[in-house]
């Protein structure tokens, strides 16, 4: 089959005939329909986040099932339209059995062999053993996952919308409906209006959080913003986004979402927050960035800072949730779908997202 394998940081991605084996026990064969053009893929690629490589990248993908391996659950079908999650679970340790499979233990170390859940991989090219990236290599015509990796798609969603739902969606909106409690009515900030910002407007829209504030340098994306239920919008580049912040919602905000990752905006974002305020931090960096806090000012206000990865979600509960929520009508997602590309043009559609593409650029293999 075809797939985007990333050789060596900084360099292409080049587009190969890779084998994928066949599934074994607990795993499935999809066959992917669409696959989404994430930030994330960028950190490995650019050598910010390390992997064994060669690898399979592409993590934010949908499909449909197209054989079952032995001893999977009575819960998939071949033909099932599913999409994919980024962090496997093993569903016994303490953080699945409190509901927040994310944080498996099992999971990260299987993350981290970059091969699937026994540490093995199902993919090369000849006898040159190729690596999987987060338990998904999507950017391909066909991937092997584990059954805990695949959640099931209702009709009536198309497949970019459900690749795109695994990872910026749930994310972004995830953020919003998960990490930030007691919202409606009450001042909400979100700095970064790309894939993932977009949707924590989305998603703060969906609580009811008013005013809603997004915070960009990017005219478009800021215009975009509005649209997705930001009430009021701040040029970063020719407005002071803190004393912004704080004239609209008479003193700051009760909660931040910082979907940039930066240093500065998340020093902001901590700024913007009134007293007994909350920073949700959802973008990453490099894996020494940090950012610094003045130590009084979380003191004395008693400010609060969380990080929200896949937004804080149960993903196996969270995802159909976001279905239900776009087959209601109230996530303008298709709007966040931008472009589509074939998978040859991996490469241009990451040139894009370098570049400040606006919105979300899905491939279609
Ligand atoms: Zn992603
Ligand atoms: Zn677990």
């Amino acid at each position: 089959m075809r797939a985007a394998v990333l050789r060596e940081a900084d360099k292409p991605l080049s587009i190969e005939d890779v084998d994928l084996d066949e599934p074994r026990a607990g795993e499935v064969t999809v066959r992917i329909e669409a696959a989404g053009v994430c930030h994330s893929d960028l950190h490995y690629m650019n050598g910010d986040l390390r992997a064994k490589l060669p690898i399979v990248v592409g993590h934010e993908g949908a499909g449909v099932v197209e054989v079952l391996g032995p001893g999977t659950t009575d819960r998939l079908a071949v033909g099932d339209r599913v999409a994919l999650l980024w962090r496997p679970r093993c569903g016994e340790c303490e953080a699945c059995a409190a509901g927040n499979p994310v944080q498996c233990r099992y999971g990260r170390v299987y993350a981290s062999t970059n091969g699937l859940m026994d540490g093995t991989t199902r993919l090369h090219v000849g006898d040159e053993r190729v690596h999987h990236l987060m338990g998904v290599s999507c950017f391909a015509e066909r991937v092997v996952v584990s059954q805990t990796s695949v959640v099931r798609v209702p009709p009536g969603v198309p497949p970019e919308i459900a690749a795109v739902s695994a990872c910026a969606v749930i994310t972004g909106v995830g953020a919003a409906m998960n990490a930030v409690q007691g919202g409606a009515g009450r001042p909400l900030a979100v700095f970064g209006t790309g894939g993932v910002g977009l949707c924590a407007v989305m998603g703060a829209a969906v609580i009811g959080a008013d005013p809603i504030i997004a915070i960009d340098v990017d005219e478009t994306k800021l215009g975009l913003a509005r649209r997705f239920g930001a009430t009021h919008i701040i040029h970063a580049r020719t407005e002071d986004a803190v004393e912004r912040i704080r004239e609209i919602t008479g003193g700051g905000a009760l909660w931040t979402i910082d979907a940039v990752g930066s240093p500065t905006t998340m020093q902001q974002a901590v700024s913007a927050l009134r007293p007994t305020g909350t920073m949700v931090a959802v973008g990453l960096n490099g894996v020494t960035a940090t950012f610094a806090v003045p130590i009084n000012e979380l003191v004395q206000q008693q400010k609060r800072i969380v990080g929200a990865l896949y937004g804080a979600s149960n993903p196996r509960i969270d995802l159909p949730r976001i279905f239900a929520l776009y087959l209601a009508g109230r996530l303008p997602l298709g709007e966040l779908v931008t472009s589509r590309r074939p998978l040859d043009e991996v490469n241009d559609a990451y040139a894009d997202l370098r570049s400040g593409a606006v919105g979300r650029t899905v491939l279609i293999p």
